[in-house]
């Protein structure tokens, strides 16, 4: 009997299965070859941060383009910081960007054959493991207190030595397996550690598919595997998970490099292969001029839901990421007119390294072109759907105008010369509110911001000559013509270039008939294309928002 068997079989006497066990239950994919396996693997402690849409947008899209598979593993072991639901709400939001996995924990159930999907359901998994490293010699159980280990952080901390268990600061990994046996029955409390047989003078090579080789100082912490709770720690399930869901790809943000080593010598311990490594940068901000993470405190852009809440398309935000994850997407979407990710070629090669700074400007840039390419239909049902959970009064006008909503979003859609005026869904009642005969009124209840220099009756005059002469059949260019006399009927230069001439005989000029009249129509001086505005709201409305400002200036 090798001298660890009676320790490893009182902490586990549960355990009869083996790795070899493990290796049969969850065999190796049955995929194509270059098919890649790549996962998510969230902690259930909040809301999703927009790393981690980053990360779920790449991994997704690696598996997707190798007819591979993208699953969502949720590591839940630390009890202490779960917060209820936000699994369910992690799942939902990717699902808003169309990166929901396929596989793995969805919610409220677990789909595919490599589960359980949730770590906190796994415990079995991680006692075979670690109780065959403890039979290998290479787990141990230690019994050091808080307070031991604080005094030996001080200790270190004086000497100026890397701060840690291991070498002769690891003092349980000494212990005889018989005395840790009688401790452990005495009920002394425990946890367990790895063994690291590493030499931190030594460097281990490691390959990441966007950073190229990597040579990092190996590691020699006797790191816990296992918690007093009996949970692992992160680094010994990741590894489990990862060899047992048979991922291909770990992708994963940068801030993981540095405990590679720890993973690797697990890997290689356990037997599993490695996998290959892809560490994304991590988004940044620029404070007082210093680079630092996105803060789940401090900045709400770090948090997913205020995209969503906003009104951001899935595309816009979607697209935004794409062009930090690949520096020549920008270019590929301007010579393609296209924003969908399922067409554009991925790869880690045209990936950047460095933590790249969040760009406000640049999601706007790329949400006004996605939003640009939405047909006036497809936008008024995304507008619908996401007013309704968050814009109760835009979503009663949307209902209760279809048509009228479809025809302003319309205005100057597509073609080349496309509006861009719309950046996320929350854009849309200011700007197009006025078509609606309530919004309108509530606009004008407090007056209409008339250029001061036309009196009340040149304004009336104006406006009463309109209503009767306009005609709604003109074409844009002819239409404007017919402004033209309507002005020179009422004194108005038909340009400005001449009223600048002779400023003295003229009231004004063109340019201020048609002001006069989007006053009066919208009740402010900026609108959509004047034409558009009164081709939509008809002769009828024309005539009654006419009469309205003609009753208010009497
Ligand atoms: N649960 C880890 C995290 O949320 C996952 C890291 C990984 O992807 O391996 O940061």
């Amino acid at each position: 009997m090798n001298k660890y068997e009676e320790l490893a079989n009182y902490i586990f006497p549960d355990i009869s299965e083996t790795i070899a066990d493990l290796e049969k239950r969850y065999p190796k994919r049955n995929l194509s070859s270059g098919a890649e396996v790549t996962r998510f693997a969230p902690s259930p402690t909040g809301f999703l941060h927009l790393g981690s849409l980053f990360t779920s947008l790449v991994a997704h899209k690696v598996a997707k383009d190798t007819n591979g598979v993208f699953y969502l593993r949720l590591e839940d072991t630390d009890t202490k910081r779960e917060i209820e639901g936000s699994g369910e709400e992690l799942v939902r939001q990717l699902s808003y960007f169309d990166v929901a996995p396929e596989e793995g924990y969805l919610g409220n159930h677990d789909v595919g054959d490599y589960g359980p999907y949730r770590q906190s359901e796994r415990e079995h998994i991680y006692r075979v493991c670690i109780k065959e490293l403890m039979l290998k010699g290479r787990a141990y159980p230690c019994f050091c207190s808080a307070q031991e280990l604080e005094e030996t952080r001080e200790i270190q901390e004086a000497n100026k030595e890397i701060p840690g268990y291991y070498g002769d600061y690891a003092i349980c990994r000494t212990i005889e397996p018989s005395e840790a046996l009688i401790r452990i029955k005495n009920g002394d409390p425990y946890v367990i550690r790895f063994r690291s047989m590493g030499n931190h003078n030594n460097k281990v090579v490691f390959h990441d598919e966007i950073r190229g080789d990597i040579s990092i100082a190996e590691n020699d912490m006797d790191i816990v595997i296992m918690k007093s709770d009996g949970l692992p720690t992160y680094h010994f399930a990741h590894a489990v998970d990862d060899h047992f869901m048979r991922t291909t790809t770990v992708i994963r943000g940068e801030e993981w490099i540095s405990s590679a080593p720890i993973h690797i010598e697990l890997f290689d311990t356990l037997g599993f292969a490695r996998p290959k490594y892809a560490h994304l940068p991590v988004i940044m901000k620029l404070d007082n001029g210093n680079k630092r993470k996105l803060s789940k405190r401090k900045d709400p852009e770090a948090s997913v839901s205020h995209f969503i809440e906003g009104g951001y398309p899935a595309e816009s935000l979607k697209a935004y990421l794409m062009s930090i994850a690949n520096s020549n997407f920008e270019e590929w979407t301007a010579e393609n007119h296209c924003y969908d990710l399922d067409k554009f070629t991925f790869s880690f090669d045209k990936m950047s390294l460095d933590g790249v700074l969040f760009d406000q400007d640049k999601l706007n840039f790329f949400s006004k072109e996605v939003i640009a390419l939405f047909t006036a239909e497809d936008f008024y049902d995304r507008l619908v759907k996401w007013s309704k959970d968050y814009d109760e009064v835009l979503y009663k006008h949307l209902v209760a105008n279809k048509e009228l909503s479809i025809k302003a979003l319309n205005i100057e859609r597509g073609g080349e010369k496309a509006r861009k005026d719309f950046t996320c869904y929350k854009d849309v009642y200011p700007l197009i509110g006025f078509f609606y005969n309530d919004r309108y009124a509530e606009i004008v209840k407090d007056g209409y911001p008339f250029n001061e220099k036309f009196s009340k009756e040149v304004i009336k005059d104006l406006l009463i000559d309109f209503a009767n002469s306009n005609d709604y059949t003109l074409a844009n260019d002819v239409w404007f013509n017919s402004v033209k006399e309507l002005g020179i009927r009422h004194n108005f230069a038909e340009s400005n270039k001449i009223f600048k001439q002779n400023p003295d005989t003229y009231l004004g000029h063109v340019g201020d008939v048609a002001e006069i009249i989007r006053v009066a129509l919208v009740g402010a001086k900026n609108s959509p294309n004047l034409h558009c505005v009164l081709q939509i709201l008809g002769k009828e409305e024309v005539d009654r928002r006419v009469k309205l400002v003609i009753d208010y200036l009497k």
